[in-house]
């Protein structure tokens, strides 16, 4: 069976770890940028009686076009661009790679990205037999343009993604810094803004300015994790392309009508962005109380800290015997180590958290 395996496996799949998600039982979940609320009662029966009248017996709408319209309309896209929609950005940056990987071995295809960064990109660029550069950020977790820049003459990237804010460090990239990549660059730049919600900053404007720009987005921590969709928009030239590595039915009946539903809701969904922002900056004010506390600035829906005289396993730990999970980013060396990244909760959830971290330091 091995021997099997070893034959047909391709060696750097076989020596991949798979992607960990940590069971939460009943934790207080503060470890992956979920919206922690639900939506009002009235909503969800509305949202139900509807649901039972889907066809799940036929395919869904393969373009998912009423769903893509409302999307343009609530995200502001520009006149003149093309969205697409993917089983969550994740299927749009290996939608992305598969359209961009090379065959031919003499010219490599090659994904950058700053680092450190969301991971994903590193993993896609992988398994779509792509080379991934990864440059380091600099001390502020600011881009180091000038490392940046010979790395692109070096490597002549086929993409550049750039998460903004990124995760897992918070903050925005300077508008100029990125505005000069977008220039310089051979190849695409995708600006992904998965948590353009909590921002007030997007290039979604400018994407008529730039013929290699894409802006890419998520709804799940704008609170639709569980949909799993995630849009594409940029110039209809490279959406096309892109649209012919889709898989037609990408985006299932339950959620396009779900997306479309609570799209048509979002308002609410606005009320819990302000309300996740409101709580960020309390979680923020609370964390600068704590002496051996360093926190890093956030544009997102979750702070990056890291405590001075302990460990972030021992806090890690003592948060969980507490009933508190948070994620912890000691496996990275380099600019991470010893950091810890908390998701703003509901006010009881933040305030639970902000005790017991407390208890832990005093
Ligand atoms: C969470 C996250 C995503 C993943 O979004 P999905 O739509 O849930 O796949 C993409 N990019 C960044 C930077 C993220 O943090």
């Amino acid at each position: 069976m091995t021997d099997l395996v070893k034959q047909w496996i391709r060696e750097d799949i076989r020596s991949l770890a798979a992607y960990h998600v940590p069971d939460p039982g009943d934790m207080i979940k503060l470890d992956a940028m979920e919206n922690p609320y639900l939506w009002p009662e009235s909503m969800k029966q509305q949202w139900l009686s509807q649901l039972a009248d889907i066809p799940v017996n036929r395919y869904p709408d393969p373009s998912a076009a009423t769903l893509t319209s409302r999307i343009e309309q609530v995200m502001n896209v520009p006149e003149g661009m093309s969205t697409i929609l993917g089983n969550g950005s994740d299927e749009l940056i290996q939608i992305i790679c598969m359209a961009l990987s090379k065959q031919d071995a003499k010219s490599d295809s090659v994904v950058m990205a700053p680092e450190p960064t969301f991971v994903m990109y590193q993993m896609i660029a992988r398994f779509t037999n792509m080379v991934y550069q990864g440059i380091p950020l600099d001390q502020d977790f600011q881009l180091d343009m000038p490392a940046m820049i010979k790395a692109i003459e070096t490597h002549w990237p086929a993409v550049i993604f750039l998460a903004y804010p990124n995760n897992p460090t918070g903050n925005l990239f300077s508008e100029q810094d990125i505005r000069s990549i977008i220039e310089m660059a051979p190849g695409l730049v995708v600006v992904d803004e998965a948590y353009h919600a909590f921002a007030g900053h997007s290039f979604m404007p400018m994407l008529s300015e730039y013929d290699n720009l894409l802006v890419m987005r998520t709804v799940s921590k704008m609170g639709l994790a569980g949909l799993r969709l995630g849009m594409l928009s940029g110039r209809p030239e490279w959406i096309n392309e892109f649209d012919k590595v889709r898989l037609p039915y990408n985006i299932n009946v339950l959620t396009q009508f779900s997306a479309e539903f609570a799209l048509q809701h979002d308002d609410i969904l606005q009320q819990q962005t302000a309300q996740i922002c409101a709580d960020r900056t309390i979680l923020k004010d609370a964390l600068s109380g704590m002496d051996s506390v360093t926190q890093y600035p956030s544009a997102a829906n979750f702070i990056l800290f890291k405590v001075d005289n302990m460990s972030s396993e021992a806090i890690f730990s003592a948060l969980k015997q507490s009933g508190i999970l948070i994620k912890r980013l000691a496996d990275t060396s380099g600019p991470l180590a010893n950091c810890l990244r908390v998701t703003v909760g509901s006010a009881e959830e933040n305030q639970a958290f902000i005790e017991s971290l407390g208890k832990i330091l005093s």
